[in-house]
């Protein structure tokens, strides 16, 4: 840990055999953190992407496949009637923003970067409908390029709940993040904390009985009813299953 961070976590009274803790415990219950949009290249998880917004992954996943069916390529997607693209993407919600992002993005992909999705947080933020986020997403998980930290609303509750920090504008959960986490930790830890919020730490009823992070909780509102290894096991079978073959969300629905 660099003197910097020390310093930073000193600030924040975050106890640093605490974040120990809760960083294995993460680790063990997701080990390979990957983002739940489908998709086969990074185009395609850039406009899966931005119809996930206000929806579920859940619902882009059963959407997209169809859209990308039909407009297999960026060019395809540009200069494909509006309708018929609204009536595609119309039950992720916002159908009509959402399809002038989507063909806005693909247009200027293939005007200005000659049909390749761009590599830099800069490029992919000036697309239409691309936000930070986004393009943490995109090149966290298409490219392995590490810009920043994931922060959708299950992270930024979590990060809350487990007091890494106080903010509510994502940016400023984000920055605080990468003070906490180590760059290369950067994409991991972004999808850990959004399947951890997605699964287990519910915005209404999160589980803190099943939670692998239970003891590393300052909001925990009970206490642990099984081992830690248990717990961890728990999630990561659930996590593995998107939420369909596991007790421990029965009596909850995943939530975006
Ligand atoms: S103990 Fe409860 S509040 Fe804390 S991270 Fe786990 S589910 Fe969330």
């Amino acid at each position: 840990m660099t003197g910097r961070v020390k310093k930073k976590l000193n600030q924040k009274k975050i106890d640093p055999e605490r974040l120990r803790l809760l960083k294995r415990r993460l680790a063990q219950a997701i080990p390979e953190p990957k983002c739940e949009l489908d998709h086969k290249n990074g185009w395609q998880l850039l406009i899966a992407t931005i119809l996930s917004a206000q929806s579920t992954d859940k619902k882009v996943n059963e959407v997209a496949p169809e859209l990308f069916r039909l407009h297999p390529t960026p060019a395809s997607l540009a200069e494909a009637p509006p309708g018929e693209i609204e009536a595609l993407v119309k039950s992720t919600g916002f159908f009509r923003n959402k399809t002038k992002s989507i063909q806005g993005a693909s247009r200027r992909i293939v005007e200005d970067h000659g049909g390749e999705v761009p590599h830099t947080l800069d490029e992919l933020v000036k697309l239409p409908g691309v936000a930070r986020k986004t393009a943490n997403v995109v090149l966290g998980s298409a490219y392995r390029i590490t810009t920043g930290i994931v922060v959708d609303t299950h992270a930024g509750r979590v990060a809350r709940r487990l007091e890494l920090t106080e903010q509510t504008d994502p940016k400023k959960v984000e920055a605080e993040l990468c003070e906490i986490f180590p760059p290369k930790q950067w994409i991991d830890s972004g999808h850990r904390l959004v399947l951890h919020g997605r699964y287990v730490c519910l915005a209404r009823a999160p589980r803190c009985a099943e939670c692998p992070l239970n003891e590393a909780c300052p909001s925990r509102e009970e206490d642990a009813s099984l081992p830690p290894g248990k717990r961890a096991a728990a999630e990561k079978a659930l996590v593995e299953s998107r939420g369909t073959n596991n007790a421990l969300v029965a009596s909850s629905s995943p939530q975006k």
